[in-house]
């Protein structure tokens, strides 16, 4: 250790590199990460999840107040927006959050190097003028948003903005235009079409939520045009120009073909993010990126260099926080001689929207092209808690291996689709059959219920459908 300032060096406080730098010092290592951002948490706690979620939860009080769901069990109200407070109880969110990391670092005794750190070997970084030598340096930078040419991002203005942008408008837009129906494009534009904004959503796939389960993108889109976002889908944006306090789209079929122009007042960016390696020096340190611009790891997370673990959104797979948590302590697990392993293969993911979106394993369509396989469904209306409570949207599927009955797949779009995924994950885990899931009791009236009945429609046998 002696020539050795750490054991471990993060770069990166973002959810993966803070929970791997806690962990390793968990662990006994002495361990540092680098962050130039104000504080803590990386995308995730600073301009993603938490401060999106805060944005989603209160504007969705809203939405029940404003769109008859609350006058549906006997409370009339009309709802006034204060947007400054609900902005207000976003920032504070994730001031909390963040300074929870920032103590959670002092308990454990990571020390914050505050800076952007470049190699300058391949057991050494620089940060604010310093240079620091690690036996293990895990890279944890993250991702940024995917450019769009000809449609320039400028968060100040307001006008043509990133998600960043998009969580922090200071009026709600009198028409947003969405380019790309993925997570972002969705959750955000969710947001602003139940502040009042009128939402079009410009996709340029035949379907929204790429990667989803073909029925879960289907519904999802019926649901989403009856709450009123309108889809342009398999069109592409090829360019716009702010004119005055508006922007001018152009769009094209994706197929190509004739173009039309779309005005609007905000334009929302959110084609897909990539990973963050600029002003990294990998190439002091002889690492190099894949064609994506990821940084490419083994099983273990370590890169081709010895010594230089990678974890999170800069390395290949789905780009989400809890991936790159669980990443991270894995990778913190290894470098203290542990086993640490990540299942790949039962990473849930989750769209906040209202319902809620969700999905772990195989699609149904993945899942055919590897075998045979039988498919149950149940419909959240033929669900008690779901139909009481005036949310009759959505259904669970599940995709069991034909010939072992084994669960590939578990998606579902119910209200509270995020934590009902969390079973079928943990049943996944553990290798559960359908069957399984059918004969474990669950409680009654919960909305998991329709977990139970879909495992039970494997074999045909739900009961209240
Ligand atoms: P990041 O969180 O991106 O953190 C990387 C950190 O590295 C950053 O703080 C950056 O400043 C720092 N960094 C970069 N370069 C350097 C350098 N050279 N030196 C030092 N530091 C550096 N995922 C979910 O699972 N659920 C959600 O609900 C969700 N919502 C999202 C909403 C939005 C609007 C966005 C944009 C993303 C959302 N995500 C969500 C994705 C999630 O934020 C990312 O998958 C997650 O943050 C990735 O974690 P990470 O640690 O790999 O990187
Ligand atoms: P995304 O990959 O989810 O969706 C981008 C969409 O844009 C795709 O549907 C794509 O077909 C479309 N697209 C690409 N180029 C286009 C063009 N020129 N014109 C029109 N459409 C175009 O990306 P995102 O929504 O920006 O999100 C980025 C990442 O952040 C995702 O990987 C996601 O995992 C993560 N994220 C996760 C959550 C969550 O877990 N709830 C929330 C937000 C973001």
């Amino acid at each position: 250790m002696s020539d050795f300032d750490y054991d471990v060096l993060v770069i990166g406080a973002g959810p993966g590199g803070y929970v791997a730098a806690i962990r390793a010092a968990q662990l006994g290592l002495k361990t540092a990460c680098a962050d130039g951002r104000e504080t803590l948490g990386g995308t995730c706690l600073n301009v993603g999840c938490i401060p999106s979620k805060a944005m989603l939860h209160a504007s969705e009080y809203f939405d029940a107040a404003a769109n008859g769901a609350m006058a549906k069990m006997g409370i009339d109200v009309t709802p006034k927006l204060n947007l400054p407070a609900m902005h207000a109880q976003r920032v504070d969110a994730v001031k909390g959050l963040t300074a929870g990391i920032e103590f959670l670092f002092k308990k454990n005794k990571v020390d914050w190097l505050k800076g952007y750190a470049a190699f300058t070997g391949k057991d050494s970084v620089e940060v604010a003028g310093k240079t620091y030598r690690a036996k293990n340096i895990i890279i944890a930078t993250g991702s940024s948003v995917t450019p769009l040419p000809g449609v320039e991002v400028d968060n100040d203005k307001q006008i043509i903005v990133d998600s960043t942008g998009a969580l922090e408008l200071a009026k709600v837009p009198g028409h947003m235009v969405v380019i790309g129906g993925g997570v972002i494009g969705l959750e955000l534009g969710s947001v602003w079409r139940r502040l009042g904004a009128k939402v079009t959503c410009v996709e340029f796939l035949d379907q929204i939520l790429p990667g989803m389960d073909a029925d879960v993108r289907k519904d999802a889109n019926r649901i989403f045009k009856k709450q009123g976002i309108e889809f342009k889908l398999k069109t592409k944006v090829t360019g716009a120009v702010v004119k005055g306090k508006k922007a001018v789209l152009t769009l094209e079929p994706a197929a190509g073909g004739d173009a039309e122009t779309l005005e609007a007042d905000v334009v929302l960016v959110s084609i897909g993010r990539r990973p963050n390696t600029d002003g990294l020096a990998l190439d002091k340190a002889g690492l190099t990126v894949n064609a994506r611009g990821q940084i490419e790891t083994d099983h273990d997370f370590r890169t081709a260099v010895d010594g230089i673990w990678a974890i999170g959104d800069v390395i290949p797979g789905p780009m989400l926080a809890h991936k790159a948590e669980d990443e991270g302590i894995a990778c913190a697990e290894n470098i203290a001689g542990q086993t640490g392993i990540v299942n790949h293969d039962v990473i849930p993911s989750v769209v906040y929207t209202w319902p809620e979106i969700a999905g772990v394993g195989l699609t149904e369509e993945q899942a055919k092209e590897k075998g045979e396989v039988k498919v149950g469904k149940f419909p959240m209306a033929g669900n008690s808690r779901a139909k009481t409570n005036h949310e009759p949207d959505g259904f669970v599927k599940i995709i069991a291996d034909a010939k072992t009955d084994r669960v590939l797949g578990v998606w579902c779009i119910a209200s509270v689709a995020g934590t009902m995924i969390a079973q079928a994950a943990q049943a996944m885990e553990f290798g559960a059959t359908s069957e399984d899931i059918a004969y474990t009791c669950h409680a009654h009236p919960t909305h998991s219920e329709a977990v139970k009945e879909a495992a039970m429609a494997v074999t045909g046998k739900p009961i209240h459908i």
